[in-house]
């Protein structure tokens, strides 16, 4: 989960709140708690991040937005001596919101953002991964060139689950290994770290190691628990 290497358990990427509406109804600071019990130097909470809108459901509120950040801000200062707190989100590429990422980075002096492409923008509408009607093929190109465009902005700091975006996928398919290695070359070029998701680990085909055989040894890699409860951040962490 974590990493340094060599030193387990000691940073904590990738972690929901309650906002979200699909995690746990602990507090912020529970999370913070449980971190300290772990030993961990460094927890990033990184939820689902709003839309100006509110677009997408299954996450917080825009209006929800200041509060998400000023809590963990208090939060940061309260731990200070303990724990280092990283506040940021986790986002969709989509270009219509180009200004919406700046403003959150600049304006709201978020931390960093985490590219998490679970829908795209195909032009005509917004598809959500979730409910998903649209073939397989279709949804691995959508997200996949969603995701190439997103790392060439420059606005997040890491790529979650790239390999999600194969999810559907029971067999692995030579389209699959194509778009990942285009994936994977913008990351490189990018020099972008690339998320194993730990609690894909979980899921059926949610984490592909064909996606990973592809992956340069010497590339960047973060290890993120993706929890969305106090309970399943420490079973996640601890693997
Ligand atoms: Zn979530
Ligand atoms: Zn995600």
């Amino acid at each position: 989960m974590i990493k340094k290497i060599g030193e387990p358990n000691t940073y904590l990427f990738h972690v929901h709140t309650y906002r979200c509406k699909h995690a746990g109804s602990e507090k912020d600071e529970d999370y913070i708690l449980k971190a300290l019990q772990m030993g961990a130097e460094k927890i990033s909470f990184t939820d689902h991040a709003p839309f100006p809108g509110n677009p997408f459901g299954n996450r917080m509120d825009i209006e929800q937005l200041d509060e998400y950040l000023s809590t963990l801000k208090a939060l940061r200062k309260k731990y200070f001596e303990q724990i280092k707190i990283e506040i940021g989100l986790e986002a969709e590429y989509i270009p219509a919101f180009k200004y919406y990422y700046k403003t959150l980075l600049k304006d709201k002096k978020l931390d960093y953002l985490v590219l998490g492409q679970h829908m795209f923008f195909d032009g005509i509408d917004y598809s959500f991964s979730w409910t998903a009607e649209k073939k397989n093929a279709e949804e691995h190109t959508g997200l996949v060139n969603s995701m190439i465009e997103g790392i060439e902005t420059g606005f997040f700091k890491y790529v979650a689950h790239p390999d999600r975006a194969f999810r559907r996928l029971k067999v692995w398919t030579p389209q699959a290994e194509e778009l990942s290695k285009k994936l994977i070359e913008a990351a490189v070029k990018a020099q972008i770290p690339l998320e194993k998701n730990l609690s894909s680990m979980e899921k059926p085909h949610n984490f592909r190691p064909e996606f990973w055989s592809l992956v340069p040894e010497n590339h960047p890699v973060i290890y993120g628990v993706d929890a969305h409860s106090t309970a399943e951040f420490e079973r996640i962490a601890k693997k």
